[in-house]
């Protein structure tokens, strides 16, 4: 079957070939943000005649095509997602190296009012937080101590 990431290439006009297709599919399937090593061991673990070559040409086409992101969280490595599902902001744990992402429309809104200041559209914007976890507290810690509880529904 088509992945989603295969179907906007397809739209674009992009040619798929077999080895393009496993890497649309490995994108399509990843929620993680993934940079080009990992997407290269995902991508042979399904064809293992895939070159890392061959992805980072794919995740450029993809980027230049308006389909894929390239994401910045430092480390020295760019991590790719999907563009689609839309704009959202990424906290990335500094120990860990985990992404959780999340929308602030206030934020937004508070961007634009400032870029308007300033004479100007905001057109884009970048956000990444960088954070350590806090030691469980407040209400992680409630939710901890409930868990025996309430078993394994919690
Ligand atoms: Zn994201």
């Amino acid at each position: 079957m088509e992945s989603p990431i295969e179907r906007l290439c397809v739209d674009r006009g992009l040619k798929m070939t077999g080895q393009r297709r496993v890497i649309a599919r490995v994108l399509s399937d990843a929620v993680d943000h993934p940079d080009v090593e990992e997407l290269y061991r995902r991508a042979t673990a399904l064809d293992g005649r895939i070159s890392i070559a061959t992805v980072y040409r794919t995740v450029r086409l993809l980027e230049e095509n308006g389909i894929l992101e390239r994401r910045d969280f430092g480390g020295g490595r760019a991590r790719y997602e999907p563009t689609e599902p839309g704009p959202h902001y990424h906290l990335i744990d500094v120990e860990t190296g985990r992404v959780i992402e999340f929308e602030d429309t206030e934020h937004e809104r508070a961007l634009a009012a400032i870029a308007a200041r300033l004479g100007f559209d905001l057109v884009s914007h970048r956000l990444e937080l960088f954070g350590r976890a806090r030691p469980a507290n407040g209400l992680a810690a409630e939710t901890t101590m409930r868990k025996p509880n309430k078993g394994k529904s919690a």
